[in-house]
């Protein structure tokens, strides 16, 4: 399979009727970056700039993370790469940050809510891209949005940046500014929230945890609720709508894009991007590349509506008797 992988590098990711799909890859650390290339994906759709932060024993200043994000646009070779702002909290701690100990992490002080509360480090993160994006497309996207004025604030922030660096000679070539769909309150403020970005992305571990209020680390709830459900499909189905009517680029980069089934599904929801795992880049473009979009989109359709609480099985039959 590998050999095969390795043969599909070069070709495209589309389906039989034609449909291009993009697929992006995660990446956290330098070392992930170079698995972009390697696995013929078309950028970095997600590169979580916490990583670097929680493998170090003090707080990067902004020469070191001017030098890091520099090494990465290097390394991208032109791909486009998409970089959210720190999110940390919730599993994700800083071993030298302030004691972050919460009876709920997971809806506490995290993420976003932790870089407007203390926008330095947000700023000096900002101004490190910036300047590393001297030249170049600059991508940022914000983590954990769950109100459009959290989106205006941080994006206040930038515009701030990109002025204040503009005056010592960093400029981008081109800047998009994105949020990230991890809290469902912000589906209800789309018209507002789609005016303003340039494109959205959809973290389906964050999401899928706050849409069934079930934590996903929690064995008791294992099995229990399914990704592949009328609840999840009516979401999807409903943003792809909003965020065609509007033009805005929509990716999902949550562990369920990385899973052929799942990206299967997501495709006939509507959905042409989606970021995963270096190694699932492989498997899903072979997916990809037999499956018909159109036909995946009727049957998608003709089950969302269906109350059985998960729609996995069909789609697994339906996937063998269409060869997908
Ligand atoms: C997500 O929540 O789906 C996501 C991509 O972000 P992370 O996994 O880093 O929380
Ligand atoms: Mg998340």
């Amino acid at each position: 399979r590998k050999a095969l992988y390795a043969q599909m590098r070069d070709m495209p990711a589309r389906t039989c009727d034609e449909i291009d799909i993009s697929l992006n890859v995660n990446a956290g650390l330098l070392i992930d970056v170079p698995h972009v290339i390697e696995s013929g994906a078309d950028g970095i759709g997600l590169y979580r700039t916490e990583i670097p932060f929680m493998v170090r024993s003090a707080m990067p200043d902004i020469g070191d993370q001017t030098r890091l994000y520099t090494r990465i646009f290097e390394q991208a070779e032109g791909r486009p790469v998409v970089f959210r702002t720190l999110d940390v909290g919730g599993d994700k701690l800083l071993p030298y940050w302030e004691d972050m100990t919460e009876e709920n992490p997971a809806m506490g002080w995290r993420s976003i809510r932790i870089t407007l509360d203390r926008p330095a480090v947000l700023v000096h993160q900002l101004r490190a891209l910036i300047r590393a994006a001297h030249e170049r497309d600059l991508y940022v996207m914000f983590p954990m949005i769950a109100e459009v004025a959290e989106f205006d604030q941080a994006k206040e922030l930038l515009d701030q940046q990109l002025k204040r660096e503009a005056e010592r000679g960093y400029v981008p070539n081109r800047v998009e500014v994105g949020a990230m769909l991890e809290v469902p309150a912000l589906i209800w403020q789309a018209p507002a929230l789609l005016d303003r970005v340039d494109f959205l992305s959809v973290g389906t571990n964050d999401l899928l945890q706050f849409m069934f209020a079930a934590d996903r680390g929690n064995p008791r709830l294992e099995g229990r609720y399914d990704t592949l459900s009328p609840s999840v499909f009516a979401f999807m189905r409903q943003l792809v709508t909003l965020c065609d009517e509007r033009n805005v680029r929509l990716t999902i980069c949550g562990e369920m894009a990385g899973r052929p089934l799942e990206a299967m599904a997501l495709i006939g929801l509507g959905i042409r991007r989606l970021s995963m795992a270096p190694a699932a880049v492989g498997p899903v473009k072979e997916m990809v590349r037999s499956m018909n979009a159109a036909s995946v989109e009727g049957y998608v359709l003709s089950i969302m509506g269906s109350s059985s609480k998960s729609l996995r099985s069909r789609l697994k039959a339906f996937a063998i008797d269409h060869g997908v």
